[in-house]
């Protein structure tokens, strides 16, 4: 790897200097090749495991913790940071500069009561996530690898320690403008220090001036709103949406109880300790708007006022537009801004169908690869129990798609946008629990190559892309990772 050191030399102040603690019995888990050509790298090999599981220093890393705060679940805590994560440096390679993290690496100065580790279960769904979110095209961190260990770490049982190494692009967060901010000293130097670093790093078309700064926040307000438009096309639930959970760069970010929905349900709730279903699947959209306001605040020592909420204002405009779009690939229409609002209705519909109808999310959109869109009969309407709710919306439908020419070809783009196969929470559950029991990690690999090309056939593992087994179903997970 190599390493370039930015922020390390740029930002002191920013961060506590902290190396990863040992762990015994090193092994790798999981490897993406997809992300090691990121980095420029190839093979995984003996070496690269023994420096990315913390246990022999590697040239040119510098290891540290940074430091931020953040709202969770509404409330604000002054100071979190990096508890259980250590960054090595700004990798170089063939696409740029990437962030590499020891998530699970040890304590750091940011610890608190915690014990700096990462138990397996929550690092290989991680793992599996990030690439597979990757793969369906939304913007996310990456992960290079998961590595297993023999090191017994302590939860509501004993449990087996594990690290997952994270590419991200950037690891400031919103949770970072709220910390200066709230800052007692050199509050507003900070604040703009922070603001050029990122300027300089991750917008490099902006200038370092007041009109660059509004331009900046308003390119972050729509790359959140893309983010979470994303998350809503493909029915994915973060789970533990605080600001210290949010990239400033928009990317899906800091992965923990998150689920894809099954059966489709607009409240859906997948964090265990969420009991008010703050980030409830439906709650996405009007949540990347609250934490957006978080970080206008925290802006508000170097932005206007009048500009931050000129750019808040347009949130909603931008999640509309990405989303519809989204949409509008996957039922196959013609994306139309002036159409917004009559696209956004019939969606609407289609999703309370669904509801309605307990029918899967993905399989329920997978199977407009296989309409017809000039007959009244499909696979989809046989699994409909309110036949006559769906023949009222399908006909609205028709009339929006219109007339296709290539019905074979129209298919085929509905396949290609449309997944097939996406990370289930049973499926993530299966590959932990063969890795827990006999340290077995095949399933994970072919979790992970299906996940890879989500949207083509894969005979062999048709399994994968079924609603879940009895015991699978509304799998709820918890943050104790
Ligand atoms: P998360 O819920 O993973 O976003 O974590 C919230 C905060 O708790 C972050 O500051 C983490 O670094 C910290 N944290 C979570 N788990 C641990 C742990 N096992 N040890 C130390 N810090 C942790
Ligand atoms: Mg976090
Ligand atoms: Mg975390």
């Amino acid at each position: 790897m190599n390493f370039k050191q930015d922020f390390f030399e740029q930002l002191s102040g920013f961060y506590s200097q902290v190396y990863p603690t040992p762990i015994t019995q090193p092994h790798w888990l999981g490897w993406s090749d997809d992300a090691a050509k990121l980095i420029g790298l190839t093979q995984p090999n003996d070496e690269l495991l023994m420096q990315l599981s913390g246990n022999i220093a590697a040239p040119d890393a510098s290891y540290y913790a940074q430091v931020y705060s953040g709202h969770q679940f509404g409330g604000y805590t002054p100071r979190l940071g990096d508890g259980r994560s250590i960054i090595m440096g700004e990798a170089t390679g063939p696409h740029g500069a990437w962030d590499v993290a020891l998530k699970g690496a040890g304590p750091t100065p940011y610890s608190r009561q915690g014990d700096g580790r990462a138990v397996m279960r929550s690092a290989v769904r991680e793992f599996l996530i990030s690439e597979a979110l990757a793969a369906l095209d939304v913007p996310t961190s990456r992960a290079l690898a998961v590595i297993g260990s023999d090191l017994p770490v302590w939860r509501e049982t004993q449990e087996q320690a594990a690290i997952t190494v994270r590419l991200a692009k950037s690891h400031i967060r919103f949770g970072h403008f709220e910390y200066f901010c709230h800052s007692e000293q050199g509050r507003t130097e900070k604040l703009t220090q922070l603001v050029n670093f990122t300027l300089a790093q991750h917008f490099p078309h902006l200038s370092a001036d007041k009109a660059g700064y509004v331009q900046w926040f308003n390119e972050v307000v729509e790359s959140t709103a893309k983010m979470i438009a994303h998350w809503q096309s493909i029915g994915f639930a973060h789970g533990v949406m605080n600001t210290d959970n949010m990239s400033i760069l928009g990317d899906s970010f800091d992965f923990g109880p998150f689920a894809f929905i099954d059966t489709f349900k607009e409240d859906f709730i997948c964090n265990h300790s969420d009991h008010q279903g703050r980030y409830a699947f439906g709650q996405q959209p009007g949540i990347g708007l609250w934490n957006l306001q978080c970080l206008a605040q925290a802006l508000s020592p170097v932005i206007a006022s009048d500009d931050l909420v000129a750019a808040l204002n347009r949130y909603q405009t931008h999640l509309v537009a990405h989303y519809v779009e989204l949409m509008a690939q996957k039922l196959g229409f013609d994306y139309q801004v002036s159409q917004h609002q009559q696209d956004l209705t019939l969606i609407g519909q289609l999703t309370t169908l669904l509801e309605a109808n307990q029918l899967d999310y993905t399989q329920s959109l997978r199977q407009f690869g296989q309409i017809d869109i000039h007959s009244q009969h499909s696979s989809l309407r046989d699994n409909m129990i309110d036949v006559d709710g769906f023949d009222q919306w399908f006909s609205r439908y028709q009339q929006r798609v219109g007339n296709v020419a290539d019905m074979r070809q129209w298919q085929a783009q509905r396949n290609g946008v449309n997944p097939k196969y996406v990370l289930r929470n049973y499926l993530a559950q299966e590959a932990i629990i063969d890795i827990e029991e006999r340290g077995d990690n095949r399933k994970l690999k072919q979790i992970q190559s299906v996940l890879a090309q989500p949207f083509a056939e894969h005979a062999e593992f048709e399994d994968f892309a079924k609603r879940p087994p009895e015991w699978g179903q509304g799998l709820i997970m918890s943050c104790s990772s």
